[in-house]
């Protein structure tokens, strides 16, 4: 596999899959540039090696179809900004050959919104999945989608995949396209090679103590990660709403509390696979419970086995919070998905910053800390950690699977 660091793309043109799916404001305007900056090292690279850029994304889901709202023509004057230089824009992803021809060292491209094609996906539309025609329309989908690649792959010599938030997808712009290009002519970027080496360092490279930290509503999203999980670390710390449906398995009483009723039989069997392989599972003994779901309820401290009828937990209670930190305190590898109360509300943040705070406190003691999936970085941008961790992922759902250990396409159609 080529690697970006010794890569000279002086004189070539490279197509670069990057994710420039940005927040907007209501106006148009970008809300969080995290993701453009993101991708700036290898675009630079690119650059400064002499090198021209092509450079393709999606933009929220427009299922297929053209619609304004979603143009990536909204962010171009801020990738000119942040690359310091004019940015070309090709309004159509397909018909960007000539454009592409023309680009001369230094100079870059920007391409439409790659979803306003139903070929980006390969996902057949306005069919549904139990009409008799449906394998028929998605086999000639499919076939469409490798003609959408390929015309992709046209307009440049070298493909850089840094796209690490669509890197679960096997789309034409994330996976297909890479059949168009020699081994040598296609590369992880460096946002994905410092997520690959994250998860490895996760799934791999483990240093111990180990301690994950699993939370957030529903125990049945993050099944997967707990069951590979649990063959790794050392301390499993399941928080958050999950918190109740072990409770109620176990018999405690817990009020109007959230819980998957269907997986009380679940829950019983990852308590008992923890016991078997020596696993700590740590689940607060105590949390804060709420009259209300809202900021402005009434709340008190009980046990998370007996809650008031009527009342719900809301955040982990101060035992609780005890219990984390003397977990995650002396670990030496730790993951953090997921937050421990409705952290969104002011009232219930306080078990979730507490993790941050014990999970910063251990980095400085020299732990390797990923915090990843979606909520959870929201909770340490909140507190203003992310500089206190070693990675904040930018995947969320690329990064549950890598860490369910799945092969994520977009990682394969390279290796490969
Ligand atoms: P997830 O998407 O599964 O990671 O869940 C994140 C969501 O879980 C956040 O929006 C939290 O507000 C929510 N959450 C965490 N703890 C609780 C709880 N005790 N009750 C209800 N929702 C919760």
């Amino acid at each position: 596999m080529a690697s970006i660091d010794n890569f000279n793309f002086a004189g070539k043109k490279a197509i670069v899959r990057v994710d420039f799916n940005v927040p907007l404001n209501e106006d148009g305007t970008i809300a969080d540039d995290t993701r453009i900056r993101g991708a700036l090292p290898t675009l630079k690279k690119i650059l400064d090696d002499g090198g021209a850029l092509i450079l393709m994304s999606h933009m929220g889901k427009p299922k297929g179809k053209v619609n304004e709202k979603l143009s990536l023509l909204q962010i171009r004057d801020a990738v000119a900004k942040a690359l310091g230089r004019d940015v070309k824009f090709a309004p159509d992803c397909a018909k960007a050959k000539e454009a592409a021809d023309n680009l001369k060292p230094g100079e870059v491209l920007l391409l439409e919104n790659l979803r306003f094609y139903p070929e980006e996906e390969g996902k057949p539309v306005g069919i549904d999945k139990n009409d008799p025609a449906y394998e028929e329309a998605k086999k000639e989908m499919k076939e469409r989608q490798k003609e959408f690649a390929k015309t992709l792959a046209s307009y440049a010599d070298v493909y850089v995949n840094d796209a690490f938030g669509t890197a679960h997808r096997k789309h034409a712009s994330t996976a297909v396209i890479a059949d168009y290009f020699d081994a040598q002519d296609k590369m992880l970027g460096f946002l994905m090679e410092k997520e690959v080496n994250a998860v490895d360092k996760i799934l791999k490279d483990i240093k111990r103590p180990f301690t994950a930290i699993m939370g957030g509503s529903k125990v049945s999203t993050k099944i997967g990660i707990i069951e590979n999980l649990m063959d790794k670390v050392d301390n499993l710390i399941l928080c958050g709403g999950m918190t109740y449906t072990f409770a109620k398995a176990m018999g405690g009483n817990i009020g109007n509390s959230i819980c998957e009723e269907d997986k009380l039989d679940l829950a019983l069997d990852i308590m008992k696979k923890a016991k078997e392989k020596g696993v700590n599972l740590v689940l607060g003994s105590d949390c804060v419970a709420a009259d209300r779901f809202a900021n402005d309820a009434d709340t008190q401290i009980c046990s998370a086995m007996e809650i008031p009828e009527g009342w719900m937990g809301m955040d982990a209670g101060p035992d609780s919070i005890i219990q984390f930190r003397d977990a995650i305190k002396p670990s030496k590898t730790i993951l953090w998905n997921g937050p421990a109360g409705v952290f969104e509300m002011e009232k219930f943040t306080t078990g979730s910053k507490a993790i941050a705070d014990a999970i910063a406190e251990a980095t400085a003691d020299g732990a390797f800390s990923l915090v990843g999936g979606g909520d959870s970085v929201s909770c340490i941008n909140k507190f203003g950690l992310a500089d206190d961790v070693s990675y904040v992922s930018t995947g969320g759902g690329a990064l549950l699977e890598a860490i369910e250990g799945k092969t994520l396409p977009g990682i394969a159609a390279i290796k490969q």
